[in-house]
Order: structure tokens, then C-alpha cells, then sequence
């Protein structure tokens, strides 16, 4: 039998787990343009707030961008002039596709391949989906 303060501990760390799951928020894009060009200057700290491969993000974003991708150290710069506001609507998505459980909504998936196929596993509900390849 459980005591007073420990269910009341188990209330709370209950709460902070759903607010941190309803409150993950994807750093907002900082960037410029250098010439016809779009340099992302927080992409690293999009990638290691989200958790993904690098790469993946990136082949990601410049496919839904229509442009191709480059990552230099913290940056990426993708090959079309665009508004962050654009930007900040794919990176979303990719977050809604390859970051977020949907059954639970928690952050805590990793991507993995099986037979030639990709999907998002949580580990927090332990749902398995399959995402589309990039
Ligand atoms: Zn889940």
C-alpha cells in the first residue's frame, strides 16, 4: 500500500510527464539568406533537441523544401531562398511524422529499419509505425 506522499509523488511526476509531452516544442528556425541561398544557423540545436540523425533531417527538410542540403558544423544551408516561416512548417511536420509517437504523443522514438522498410518505434508505449522512407 502505497503512502499519502508517495501517490503524491506519483500524482506529480505524472503530471510532469504529460505537460513535458504536450509542451514539446521545436526550437523556431534562426536564420539568413546568403544570396539565393537559405542558411539555417540552429540547426544543430533543432537536430539535438529532436534527437534525429542529422542527415536525415536534412534530406528530409530539403526534399519538402523543393532544394538540396548542405551541413557545415552547427549549419545548413539549403539551396533556395526561404522564409523561416516555411521552414518552420516542415520542420513541424517532420516532427508530427518521424519524431512524435502518435499514440502517446512522447518525443522518446527512435527510427529503425527492418526488412528495407523504415519505422517510429516509442519507447515510452512501445507503438511501432512505419514512415515513409526519405
Ligand atoms: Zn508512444
Amino acid at each position: 500500500m502505497a503512502s499519502y506522499e508517495e501517490m503524491l509523488d506519483e500524482a506529480y511526476k505524472t503530471v510532469v510527464r504529460t505537460e513535458v509531452a504536450e509542451r514539446f516544442e521545436v526550437p523556431k528556425v534562426k536564420g539568413h539568406h546568403a544570396g539565393i541561398r537559405t542558411v539555417i544557423d540552429n540547426f544543430g540545436q533543432i537536430v539535438s533537441h529532436i534527437r534525429r540523425d542529422s542527415g536525415h533531417f536534412a534530406k528530409a527538410l530539403a526534399k519538402s523544401l523543393a532544394s538540396s542540403s548542405e551541413i557545415k558544423g552547427d549549419r545548413l544551408t539549403l539551396s533556395r531562398k526561404l522564409s523561416s516561416k516555411d521552414i518552420n512548417v516542415k520542420v513541424e511536420d517532420y516532427v508530427r511524422e518521424f519524431v512524435l509517437c502518435r499514440k502517446c504523443k512522447k518525443p522518446d522514438t527512435e527510427l529503425i529499419e527492418e526488412k528495407n522498410k523504415s519505422f517510429i518505434h516509442c519507447l515510452a508505449c512501445g507503438e511501432k509505425r512505419e514512415v515513409h522512407k526519405i
